[in-house]
């Protein structure tokens, strides 16, 4: 962990007179993002900075200067001009620095919500939602992390640091998904976006993390937990969208075998329907009147995508965004075919899902009566209830 001192360095402060090297060693490095030396850097002391690490010195709550090239610098040494950039710091009683070691590679952290994002959706209303995922970060500039994201957050430790990181990631991706929301993403979306939604929380973070000095190269594996409620309305919508049906014809069609089932006070086909239509209305999740004749599509609307630049929801085939003009990418991923089990895209005419195996081919059968397709192992015929 980090916090250790480095052994080279006494534990009650040292000699002023005599030169103490100060170095971060490597089993104290690896994993650590930061370091902050317990111990005030002096004139006659030496430090060692080495490949990928930035020294950082620090006084009266602002960065003096930092060396981030590797060497060992003695802090006697005015020819160095880099040394001067410190030690012209160094006048009268003030003189010492506190001194920070900071990583340059990238790392990798996780993060995850503490508390929940109420999200508002137009059919089921506020909707809490916690996020899950992973990032790869940096920090591209020593100066503005040690300012303004150590020295805001009064951090000491890369266990503070992290802590900190994970909640301006869920910070990130809060305000991305509202951005989004604005656009128009509906929380029953959300599923079958979220590779768009971790472009969008990339595109977003430089505004939020440019400030403190910070780099988020990379979102991955995001999961946003769905209310079982939502998640049911999902997965409904991707049966549909598999059986190629629309929402009233399925609730028809279940209704029917309902109707089969159970005989009694149901007179027929007709009456069947009846009760389709009447359940789809009841359901919650329905549906107005109004919508009714826009429902099929508005149903089958997973066929979108998200802008990566203003995170509006656009049709999955766009090749410009309607809404900022960015070029799409993924435009190329035209007729993609979505596996219904786990939302992988795989060119069209691909058969089997490549990542979970699910037939991506609904076999169909056709009725008799009407000629109506419907998936394989439908008992009735959604469309005019006949006996399959
Ligand atoms: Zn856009
Ligand atoms: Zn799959
Ligand atoms: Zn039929």
């Amino acid at each position: 962990m980090i916090g250790k001192k480095s052994k080279i360095i006494p534990d009650k402060g040292g000699s002023v007179l005599g030169s103490i090297t100060i170095a971060w060693e490597t089993q104290f490095k690896e994993g650590n993002i930061m370091w902050k030396v317990p111990r005030l850097i002096r004139l006659n002391d030496n430090i060692v900075v080495r490949e990928d690490e930035t020294a950082v010195f620090y006084r009266d709550g602002k960065v003096l200067t930092y060396f981030d090239q590797p060497n060992r610098y003695a802090l006697t040494d005015f020819n160095a001009p880099v040394v001067q950039g410190l030690l012209k710091f160094f006048t009268g009683v003030q003189q010492q620095a506190e001194v920070y070691y900071i990583q340059r590679r990238y790392l990798d952290g996780k993060f995850g919500s503490t508390e929940p994002y109420q999200f508002t959706d137009p059919t089921f209303g506020i909707v809490s939602l916690k996020v899950y995922g992973e990032y790869r970060w940096k920090i591209s500039n020593p100066e503005n992390f040690i300012n303004q994201f150590v020295g805001t957050f009064n951090l000491e430790t890369t266990d503070q640091v992290e802590d900190r990181m994970k909640d301006q990631m869920v910070i990130l991706i809060y305000n991305a998904l509202g951005k989004m929301k604005e656009k128009g993403l509906k929380v029953t979306d959300i599923p079958a976006n979220l590779l768009n939604i971790e472009q969008v929380v990339l595109a977003e973070a430089p505004d939020q993390f440019q400030q403190y000095g910070v780099e988020i190269n990379k979102i991955s594996g995001l999961n946003i937990n769905l209310p079982d409620e939502v998640q049911k309305a999902v997965d409904k919508r991707s049966e549909m969208s598999v059986l190629g049906v629309n929402y009233l014809q399925l609730q028809a069609g279940k209704a029917m075998v309902d109707a089969a089932k159970n005989p009694t006070g149901v007179a027929g086909a007709g009456a069947g329907i009846g009760i389709g239509l009447g359940a789809g209305a009841g359901m919650g999740y329905a549906m107005g009147g109004q919508m009714m004749g826009g429902m099929s599509g508005g149903l089958q609307q997973q066929q979108t995508k998200a802008c990566p630049k203003c995170g509006a929801i656009v049709p999955i085939n766009s090749t410009f965004c309607p809404n900022c003009g960015a070029p799409l990418q993924g435009a190329q991923n035209q007729g993609a075919i979505k596996c219904p089990k786990c939302g992988t895209e795989s060119p069209p005419g691909t058969k089997f899902c490549p990542n979970c195996g699910t037939s991506l081919v609904p076999q169909m059968t056709k009725c008799p009566s009407c000629g109506f397709e419907s998936p394989a192992g439908t008992k009735f015929c959604p469309n005019c209830g006949a006996k399959l």
